[in-house]
């Protein structure tokens, strides 16, 4: 069987096992209900959540060796730091652009779909209730709110000290990315200087990154199964709790605002902006890259899918491993479009649930602090609903306005992930085309099918 052929077989077998766990989802708790055992369901559920649990871990693993190899492998593909800087200065526009027109769609929805006003009577006046205590406590408490980013200036700050680690090895122990990302482009440049003093090194490197690879190929063998356990577990119990249906009812409205900005965002801006620079079929893209989308959503955590993400775009997209392996790393931790979306609609459809209305201005102000808070959070679950409390403190709301939408945030997360998975792959399409086509080819490009006259490794 071709490599294709079972990479669309894998597909298929991940999308019936999404299928099967929503059905397990809805069915078991019924059925347990219906037969007088309900006080059974988390019984049932715990050993299937074993099973996610275990392969969530897997990918989790592999993150920290895979982005270091795969950083530092990119760096010496290109033989000389310094043709970085084109493609580099490309990538940071394509991550600032497209989570900026993520965040103007899912303003423009939130304005005039107007969610909030279609919340239910009970919700509302409790979110009002709330949000007065809150403030009353945030009044006696100033010396506490101190503390909190509050101006853009303030998480601008942040965002930078976060690129840097004073130990790279609690880093890696705490999976933050960014110091590891920083610390692999810095070394591997400082490599592509030394030659052939380094020469084990730099193969080693390479080697391992190969080796990373096959792992993960291995390992998405079990993602039916592992998925298939993810999702049941968390929608089952979720469904069995009874507050997850129940919410989503009340703020339906607000549901279908982000997704249909997600889909917006999704479905037309980014395969818009992938054909305007590759002129590739953007949906085939996507369908290439379906496996990474799918981990996604099951995982809600564009970090524990990078591998997926990684290996995809490489062999399925054929993006060129110059370009994955330094745009998707990255990628995975600041460009956080659906995140930044979200975070726009979450924070505006609070201010309409507590009747305040925000001036254009105020929304501009949302719409600056919800990238930045995106790109500020981490590729884990649920990061971006930590992260919203900026902005919403940004426009002076209370941060309790979250426990609105708290319930069925991880079931949002799921689709929010998907774009942020979706754009970094098509991020690294569209910087593959300003790599240097002069460059040394990928050391571990596939063999030309035709042997020429042995050349000697052009890279070092
Ligand atoms: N779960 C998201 C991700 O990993 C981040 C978030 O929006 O919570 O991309």
């Amino acid at each position: 069987m071709s490599q294709s052929q079972q990479h669309k077989n894998l597909t298929l077998q991940i999308v019936i096992a999404i299928l099967a766990a929503v059905l397990v989802a809805i069915a078991l708790p019924w059925a347990l209900n219906a037969a007088g055992m309900a006080d059974w369901t988390s019984t049932v559920f715990t050993p299937i959540s074993i099973g996610g649990e275990i392969f969530l871990r897997l990918l989790r693993m592999m993150v920290v060796p895979l982005v270091v190899t795969s950083v530092m492998t990119g760096v010496l593909g290109l033989g000389d730091i310094r043709k970085l800087g084109r493609p580099g200065m490309i990538a940071v526009g394509y991550y600032i652009t497209t989570t900026f027109l993520a965040v103007i769609v899912g303003l423009v929805l939130v304005n005039v779909i107007n969610p909030g006003s279609a919340i239910d009577e009970e919700a509302l006046k409790k979110a009002r209730e709330e949000a007065v205590v809150q403030e009353a406590e945030v009044a006696n408490e100033q010396a506490e709110e101190n503390g909190k980013p509050k101006s853009a200036g303030d998480i601008g700050k942040n965002l930078i000290l976060m690129l840097c680690s004073d130990n790279l090895i609690e880093s890696a122990a705490k999976g933050d990315l960014l110091p590891l990302i920083v610390f692999s482009i810095v070394f591997a440049g400082v490599l592509t200087t030394m030659g052939e003093r380094v020469s084990g090194l730099t193969s080693f490197i390479r080697q391992a990154n190969e080796a990373l690879m096959e792992l993960i190929m291995l390992i998405m063998r079990f993602a039916p199964i592992g998925i298939f356990c993810l999702v049941a577990a968390k929608f089952g119990t979720a469904i069995a709790e009874g507050e997850f249906l129940d919410t989503l009812r009340k703020i339906a409205a607000y549901f279908f605002t982000v997704v249909i900005g997600l889909a917006v965002h999704g479905l037309i801006t980014l395969p818009a902006v992938l054909w305007l620079f590759t002129r590739r079929n953007p949906y085939r893209f996507m369908l290439q890259i379906s496996d990474a989308l799918l981990t996604a959503f099951s995982t809600a955590s564009s970090s524990a899918t990078l591998p997926v993400t990684i290996e995809r775009t490489i062999d399925n997209a054929g993006v060129s491993r110059k370009s994955v392996d330094f745009v998707v790393p990255l990628g995975s931790t600041i460009n956080m479009d659906g995140t930044a979306l979200y975070e726009a609609v979450a924070a505006i459809f609070i201010a309409q649930v507590l009747g305040r209305d925000l001036t254009l201005a105020q929304q501009v102000v949302v719409a600056v602090t919800a990238t930045l808070a995106a790109i500020g959070a981490a590729g884990i679950p649920e990061a971006g609903l930590v992260t919203m409390q900026i902005v919403l403190t940004s426009v002076g709301l209370p941060t309790s306005g979250i426990s609105t939408i708290i319930t069925i945030d991880w079931f949002l997360d799921r689709f929010r992930t998907t774009v942020n998975v979706l754009g970094d792959a098509m991020g690294a399409a569209v910087v593959d085309q300003y790599f240097d086509s002069s460059d040394p080819p990928a050391p571990v490009a596939p063999a030309p099918e035709v042997a020429t006259v042995p050349e000697e490794d052009p890279v070092t």
